[in-house]
């Protein structure tokens, strides 16, 4: 049952190059299935989300972490009525766009077009991958996604505002996303800020009485356990205080989202898109928790020092091969020294390192240096 207010696939604004419709699926639920047969997604299997030089057969990559947001996103959309298949789609699309090395790789990436004036952003690098880097049909490069999956890809988690990005205007700048679509800035925020705690304890670089010191909403619920289960090994607690975590922040984001559109009168999905903010989020109490977890992490995990060398690293690689390919675009593949001309070089030098997972750029770095 869709609640009033929900994208509904037989609504679809459609697809750039229209299709017959298929017998069984509907539309969204077939671009969740292109984006699962995706190259890019394959990739995203050896693509870093926090951990690249150090090894677990348990830290999450790109691709585990897209699971776990999938899942979190289908529980939250079930609970507000929201279509299921379309936040399926966009869950699952949603970290297409990250080149390797995780925000490493991002900086460096982003830092080498600037010197060129030019950027890179993930989402619309996403958006590129699925209007014209993915060519598996006959008929049309891309995926030839619905309008609704590539809206969400665009404006999930970024406002752009439209005076600045012309090209982008078929995407309704001036309007709020659908809810499916604002969702999913806020469970993949969940998803990492629940998983990295998790990962950054298994990596020993957190330890359970710094995170009780440093995130309440935790401290709250190990204390508890506590109680309960003194015992326990250190492990089954920090677990269990965890989960509980992961279930505060995902019962407060159905909770407070359906109190707001209560609140706010909102009916339909153009009450969606012209009301003045964004629907989706968390109640003061949460959203205090949830930047404090946030936080931590940013002081205690991701600029530890344990993790410096693999950052470094990183940075390195992608700024010697970008530097490398520049200067030397004749050493490009061929598919990619024929967009030269088309398109700036640095544009196209970094479409192709974005586009690579954490080996394969490895192994590109130690031949090309
Ligand atoms: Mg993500």
């Amino acid at each position: 049952m869709l609640a009033s207010f929900a994208v509904r696939a037989e609504r679809s604004r459609g697809r750039r190059y229209p299709e017959a419709p298929h017998p069984y699926r509907n539309p969204f639920q077939r671009d969740r299935d292109r984006v699962i047969h995706s190259r890019a997604f394959r990739r995203l299997e050896n693509k870093t989300q926090v951990f690249t030089g150090r090894y677990s057969d348990h830290f999450r990559n790109r691709l585990t972490h897209t699971i776990e947001v999938a899942q979190i996103s289908r529980t939250v959309a079930a609970q507000l009525g929201l279509n299921g298949d379309l936040v399926e789609a966009l869950a699952l699309a949603h970290d297409i766009g990250h080149p390797p090395f995780g925000h490493a790789g991002e900086k460096a990436l982003d830092a080498m077009m600037r010197a060129h004036g030019l950027y890179f952003d993930h989402n619309l690098h996403a958006l590129r991958i699925v209007e014209d880097f993915e060519h598996r049909y006959l008929e049309f490069r891309g995926l030839n996604l619905t309008f609704e999956v590539r809206e969400g890809i665009v404006k999930h988690s970024h406002t752009y505002p439209a005076a600045e990005y012309p090209e982008l205007a078929e995407y309704l700048l001036d309007s709020q996303p659908p809810l499916e679509a604002q969702l999913l800035d806020l469970t993949d925020e969940i998803a990492y800020n629940t998983a990295d705690l998790d990962d950054g304890y298994e990596a020993r670089i957190l330890n359970v009485e710094q995170v009780r010191a440093g995130v309440k909403a935790f401290e709250r619920y190990y204390v508890e356990i506590e109680r309960q289960f003194a015992d326990a090994p250190e492990r089954l607690k920090f677990n269990e205080a965890l989960k509980r975590v992961l279930n505060l922040f995902v019962t407060d984001l159905w909770e407070h989202t359906a109190a707001k559109v209560r609140e706010s009168g909102v009916e339909t999905l153009s009450d969606v898109r012209g009301y003045g903010e964004r629907l989706a989020g968390f109640s003061p109490e949460v959203e205090a928790a949830r930047s404090e977890c946030k936080q931590f992490l940013a002081e205690n995990l991701y600029s530890s020092a344990a993790l410096a060398p693999e950052k470094e690293r990183a940075e390195r690689v992608v700024t010697e091969l970008f530097a490398y390919w520049t200067a030397s675009p004749e050493k490009l593949p061929v598919g990619h020294r024929e967009k030269v001309g088309q398109e700036p070089l640095p544009r196209v030098v970094c479409d192709y390192i974005a586009g690579m997972t954490d080996n394969y750029i490895l192994e590109q770095h130690a031949r090309a240096t």
